[in-house]
């Protein structure tokens, strides 16, 4: 079986320097922001190219404090694309604030910029930008709309470490970013973690505050917070990890190269083949085809484990029934459609030609019910 991805293979990589790592914590006899935790966010702002990176307990933490720290509240509108992952959305929610949904492109499954502008009303305060399955959104034209119209970017990068706009890395491409560490990621902890990152010195002395209750120096709440701490052991394996991350991206990028350069058959639509500009990290590998169930089925026979990234659109989850009534035609075609064929830095050449030879050979046997 061709595992779609590997966690343990990939953490027992690094197994001397992770267990060197959590010796280290247990050593020091301090496990909640210490000095592992510092030195992480350090080292990760640097990665990033940015001024500030606050360490959180999760990725959905990240993105509520973010928005949270902004005071974007009950009659607010933010706008998002409407093929997410559901955190980008509740993370709007949970501020009390109103997600609005954009159609992305069919192309690119990212947020389309020339739709942005009809989403806009007195009440908009933000856009949220979601570098979804690892590929960086169209930031110029959307950082003009947001200045034309006076409205912050926050960007989504919980799929897209590493992963660059132009000459600058996500998590510097907007006014303030969320990230998450939870294990499937690109750079992944061995648990939940997540992050903040800004250029904005305010801004981020806030979420400092807000992660841990609010609190700016001891027993002092300048702000309603919340616990979301970064544990030591975590801050410490992802500083284990991070070094690893960009060989791990470019070993993706090599991946989906070769899926692009060699995968042919009429029924699978493929993402667009990497550019060389580095901006997308492949968190995964979407393709799209008519007959999803009767692909999957065959490719489990042929021993290779897809997943499904995201079977059903937020507008249609029960969670917001007020979108029941929305027509989303593009999203709601990509969720009927898209399945991910494994990527992952640990796979073998030998697993990759195996992927590409099953889906060559796939041929939708389902009757055409169309007639
Ligand atoms: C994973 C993910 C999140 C949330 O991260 P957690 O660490 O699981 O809370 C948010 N947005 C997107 C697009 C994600 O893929």
């Amino acid at each position: 079986m061709i595992k779609f991805l590997d966690l343990k293979a990939i953490n027992e990589r690094q197994r001397a320097e992770l267990d060197a790592a959590a010796k280290r914590v247990l050593d020091s006899g301090w496990y909640l922001l210490g000095q592992e935790d510092a030195a992480f966010e350090r080292e990760f702002a640097a990665y990033c190219g940015v001024k500030h990176a606050i360490a959180c307990a999760n990725g959905l933490d990240a993105l509520k404090l973010v928005i949270q720290a902004y005071g974007f509240g009950p009659g607010d509108e933010i706008i998002a694309p409407a093929n997410t992952y559901i955190a980008s959305l509740i993370a709007i929610s949970a501020n009390g604030a109103t997600p609005v949904l954009v159609e992305p492109r069919l192309d690119t499954y990212l947020i389309d910029p020339q739709r942005i502008e009809a989403a806009i009303t007195p009440r908009t305060k933000a856009i949220m930008v979601v570098h979804l399955y690892g590929r960086t959104c169209d930031m110029a034209a959307i950082a003009a709309i947001a200045r034309q119209h006076g409205l912050k970017v926050i960007e989504d990068c919980a799929q897209s470490h590493g992963a660059y706009c132009g000459e600058t890395r996500c998590g510097a491409l907007g006014d303030a970013a969320g990230f998450s560490f939870y294990p499937g990621k690109n750079l992944g902890c061995l648990g939940d973690g997540g992050a903040m990152t800004t250029n904005d010195d305010a801004l981020a002395e806030k979420l400092r505050a807000l992660r841990n209750y609010g609190s700016d120096v001891k027993y002092h709440f300048p702000y309603r917070g919340t616990n979301s701490r970064l544990d030591e052991i975590q801050a410490a394996y992802l500083r284990v990890k991070l070094p690893l991350l960009d060989a791990d991206n470019a070993r993706r990028v090599e991946i989906a190269a070769r899926y692009c350069r060699e995968i042919a058959n009429p029924r699978i639509t493929l993402p667009e083949a990497p550019t060389g500009k580095k901006d997308n990290v492949y968190h995964v590998f979407p393709v799209r085809t008519a007959n999803r169930d009767a692909f999957q089925s065959y490719l489990t026979e042929k021993g290779v484990q897809t997943v499904i990234h995201y079977p059903i659109p937020p507008h249609r989850q029960p969670a917001y029934t007020e979108w029941h009534g929305l027509s989303l035609p593009i999203t709601e075609e990509i969720h009927d459609t898209i399945i991910s064929l494994p990527i992952s830095p640990v796979m073998t050449d030998d697993e990759v030609a195996a992927v590409i030879a099953a889906v060559n050979a796939y041929e939708d046997r389902t009757p055409d019910t169309s007639l």
